[in-house]
């Protein structure tokens, strides 16, 4: 998989060079280029942002180094008819909620453009834009604002890369976690040694009896998303 981010911060995306992010990089599983948005100015001042029409509080994103930089990093133009098999996400707190299902949607992807806003947005005729050259998103990484698109984009492409084969060395770890499966919460987990400041491993992990283990964690699991996400049980179950 391909992964571009477009940001007028490229630095943060330095972050992906470490972990098992950055050996995916190196086995060659991920591609990953993070571009500054203000090479695409025209201006001395490599100006991104302008006051709103119709008034209203903070700058926007002008289009016009948006368009330049979109129409190089996904081979198009607004002269032709060309289109690019990129997913284009456009990071943003009034997009769809990122999930565990859309990561792996996301992960069978060839290509994806991150679109990282600043300032109180993107002028809506980039989104409108990209959506006539590739399929198009606004995603959110939850009900909260944050200063910028970067941090979001680094969170969508672990959580996506992450499902790609091969980047994670125990690919059974994917399955038995949070937020996949059944859609439960995971059990908590305990390593050695067995007593810690008093406190001691639950017994049956102890017991060796792998059915009577799955089945306590299992329990747990049910317990803990009830408890904590009750929203992730189906409603019958509440
Ligand atoms: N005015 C925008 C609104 O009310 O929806 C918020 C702009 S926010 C201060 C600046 C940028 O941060 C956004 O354009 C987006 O790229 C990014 N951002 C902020 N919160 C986000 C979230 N929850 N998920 C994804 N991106 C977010």
């Amino acid at each position: 998989m391909r992964i571009d981010a477009i940001s007028i911060f490229p630095d943060y995306f330095s972050a992906l060079d470490l972990s098992l992010l950055g050996k995916a990089r190196d086995k060659g599983l991920i591609q990953f280029q993070a571009h500054d948005l203000r090479n695409w100015t025209t201006d001395k001042h490599k100006t991104v942002d302008d006051t709103p029409y119709g008034g209203g509080a903070g700058m926007l994103m002008k289009p016009e180094p948006w368009g330049l930089a979109l129409d190089e990093v996904l081979g198009v133009s607004p002269d032709t008819d060309a289109t690019s098999n990129a997913t284009v996400i456009f990071t943003s707190p009034a997009g769809e909620v990122f999930n565990q299902a859309l990561a792996y949607e996301l992960a069978q992807e060839e290509r994806i453009v991150f679109a990282c806003g600043r300032y109180e947005g993107i002028d809506q005729r980039v989104v409108d834009y990209a959506a006539s050259k590739a399929k198009v998103r606004l995603i959110s990484i939850g009900d909260y604002v944050l200063n910028g698109g970067e941090v979001a984009a680094i969170a969508m492409t672990e959580a996506i890369a992450r499902l790609i084969p091969g980047v994670i060395g125990n690919a059974e770890s994917l399955a038995e976690e949070s937020h996949s499966g059944e859609g439960l919460l995971e059990y908590p987990s305990y390593t050695k040694p067995a007593e810690w400041r008093g406190m001691e491993v639950p017994e049956v992990l102890l017991s060796g009896n792998h059915a009577k283990i799955a089945a306590w964690r299992y329990e747990q699991q049910v317990e803990r998303t009830k408890r904590v996400r009750p929203d992730l049980l189906p409603p019958e179950s509440n």
